[in-house]
């Protein structure tokens, strides 16, 4: 059967890496969530002292650039996890700090052409999940399955906040993880570099109303469609 590429794209914490992750087992691809590249960046940016009151000095991005090694490996479950200079860091980088940290320093179009190059070369032989925020407009512009996701921000802030909780994350309020997920919106959506847009050949999904089990069927549908067609 001819592989093709499925790049899905939306808001944070909308269920992107879900279903991204469901359909690539389903279908034998493989997964890569870009989102973690990202947040690996942030999170060596916040450990090397790059990243200062919300920003990184420009004049120290190559440098931080050439310290910064990231891969997946599979865990002992057969689920993809991101490595940083060959540390698994799966845990560390899922917290609202690294959240933040990432979506800062993804505003840099130095850090984004590093990452897209990577991110080309691993789909190159097709065959892939990846999800993201630039997948289907600028990493992969080709690709045969496009789907751009949303849910509403409430929907999406309870998501993200039962999320948290249930990882163990203390002190949390539900109107500050709305907000932070609006903020993020709003850096994503307005940078300069590559801005969260819908690709026009997208398929729109909007999952606020959908359970996890609808979605996934939603998404193999499609899937079986783009394969056909
Ligand atoms: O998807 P996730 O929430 O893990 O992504 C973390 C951050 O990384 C996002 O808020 C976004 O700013 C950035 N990102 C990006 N381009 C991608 C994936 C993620 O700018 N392709």
């Amino acid at each position: 059967m001819k592989k093709i590429t499925v790049a899905i794209d939306g808001y944070s914490s909308c269920g992107k890496s879900t279903m991204a992750k469901a359909l690539a087992r389903q279908v034998g691809y493989a997964y890569i969530d870009t989102g973690a590249m990202y947040r690996c960046v942030g999170l060596y940016a916040l450990t090397h002292s790059y990243l200062q009151d919300g920003k990184v000095d420009e004049g120290f991005l190559q440098e931080m650039m050439s310290g910064i090694q990231i891969t997946f490996r599979p865990n002992s479950e057969g689920r993809s996890e991101p490595y940083l200079n060959g540390v698994g860091v799966e845990s560390q980088i899922r917290t609202l700090a690294i959240s933040e940290a990432a979506s800062v320093v993804s505003q840099y179009r130095y850090v984004r052409s590093a990452m897209v190059s990577q991110q080309q070369a691993m789909g190159q032989s097709k065959g892939v999940v990846m999800d993201g925020r630039d997948i289907g407009t600028v990493v992969f512009p080709d690709a045969e399955l496009k789907i751009f996701v949303m849910a509403s921000d409430e929907v999406r802030a309870r998501r993200r906040y039962d999320e948290l909780v249930a990882k163990g994350e203390e002190g949390l309020c539900y109107e500050n993880v709305l907000a932070m997920v609006r903020e993020r919106d709003y850096r994503d959506t307005h940078r300069a570099e590559s801005p969260l847009v819908q690709a026009e050949d997208a398929l729109v999904l909007d999952n606020s109303h959908m359970t996890i089990e609808e979605q996934n069927e939603w998404l193999l549908a499609a899937f079986e469609r783009a394969v056909r067609g």
